[in-house]
């Protein structure tokens, strides 16, 4: 079995005294920089000007031009949005980084599709934590972490494992579990998990279900709890204890439900479906859509953004959470929204 690594397993030594560029302040960016200065190391903060700057300063971040921090950086870690990155790498990064300094992502994506091509004198490593930015930091101040992943693509030092691991532990990500992977598995997994089940899967199944309901007559808002409200309860018993314990705790008339009925919804078509959508993954050609996206100005990505904003879903969830005050939790870093 694969080995996963617990506070208790990391050399933190490799990542002391070394100083820690965190380029971006958004959703990952505010995580890293909070728990690494919480865990003792020392943060600088790259950035443009604008609204990430301020909060990071706000945050009591000594922030800087990404240039500068780059360059006085022994490990710079890259959370800019995965488009943003090779742009900001060949104008700021690639000839600040310190020779035999580290070069760091939390996802493959640049390095595995060859955006971003290193160079050859710095060590190069992801830690990917498998969980949104903002919970990388509620975790942490809870005393627990998100886990991640870790992977080396380049060692030239012969210390970027450990220094890897170190940063893990740093973010609080190995009291969670840690464990290695490759930038191939872990921008290829990533991808699929973020498409197919966590964020497409889940909100396909959510707005069929809610559209199902309020195509037959039943009240918007009666079929928002059902199919999006309460999703969130039975994953937390799922993240609890499993399947097992999630079935454990609701009646048997919904466990025969879901017996009979589940893998009607999602059945083999579906899983076909998923395969395909991996092999376009694995072959690139999701990569190459998501990068001339980008470089069109992102015609259809908008598009589609706005459609979604102005599903029924959007406003009825908006209506009933106004009332349901303590479902709110302070979202630090970006906030997504339609752009309407
Ligand atoms: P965000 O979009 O939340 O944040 C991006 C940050 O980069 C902002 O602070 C933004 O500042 C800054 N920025 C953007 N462009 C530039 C630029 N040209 N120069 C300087 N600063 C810039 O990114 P995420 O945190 O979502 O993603 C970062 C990385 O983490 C990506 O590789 C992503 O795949 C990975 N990741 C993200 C997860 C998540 O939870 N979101 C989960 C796991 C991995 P400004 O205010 O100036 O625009
Ligand atoms: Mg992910
Ligand atoms: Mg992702």
């Amino acid at each position: 079995m694969t080995q996963v690594f617990y506070d208790k397993d990391i050399n933190k030594a490799a990542l002391e005294g070394k100083k820690v560029a965190i380029v971006g302040y958004g959703s990952q960016g505010h995580a890293h920089a909070q728990n690494l200065r919480d865990s003792g190391y020392e943060v600088v903060v790259g950035l443009r000007p604008g609204k990430s700057q301020e909060k990071a300063q706000e945050d009591g971040f000594e922030t800087k031009a990404v240039a500068e921090a780059v360059a006085e950086a022994d490990v710079t870690m890259v959370l800019l949005p995965d488009e943003n990155q090779p742009k900001v790498y060949e104008d700021s990064i690639k000839d600040n980084l310190k020779s035999g300094s580290a070069l760091a992502f939390a996802h493959g994506f640049n390095i595995h599709f060859n955006q971003v091509v290193p160079r050859e004198d710095i060590d190069v490593f992801l830690v990917a934590p498998k969980g949104p930015g903002h919970l990388v930091r509620r975790t942490y101040e809870e005393e627990a972490g998100v886990p991640a992943l870790y992977g080396v693509f380049q060692d030239v030092t012969g210390n970027a494992t450990d220094v890897a691991m170190a940063y893990a532990a740093g973010i609080g990500a190995a009291r969670a579990g840690v464990l290695e992977t490759s930038f191939q598995e872990e921008t290829e997994t990533d991808l699929f998990g973020e498409q197919a089940v966590l964020c497409g899967g889940l909100t396909s199944l959510v707005k069929a279900g809610f559209e199902t309901l309020t195509e037959a007559g039943y009240q918007p808002e009666v079929a928002y709890f059902e199919c999006l409200h309460e999703m969130k309860l039975i994953v937390d018993l799922m993240y609890e204890g499993g399947m097992e314990n999630m079935r454990y705790s609701i009646s048997d008339t919904a466990q025969w439900g879901d017996f009979v009925s589940g893998p009607r919804v999602v059945n083999d078509e579906t899983k076909a479906r998923m395969k395909e959508v991996l092999s376009e993954i694995q072959s690139g050609e999701f990569a190459k859509g998501w990068i001339l996206e980008n470089k069109a100005g992102r015609p259809q990505y908008n598009a589609i953004n706005n459609k979604e904003y102005q599903h029924p879903i959007t406003k009825v969830g908006q209506d009933l959470r106004e009332l349901m005050p303590f479902v709110k939790q302070p979202v630090s870093g970006k906030k997504k929204e339609g752009n309407v």
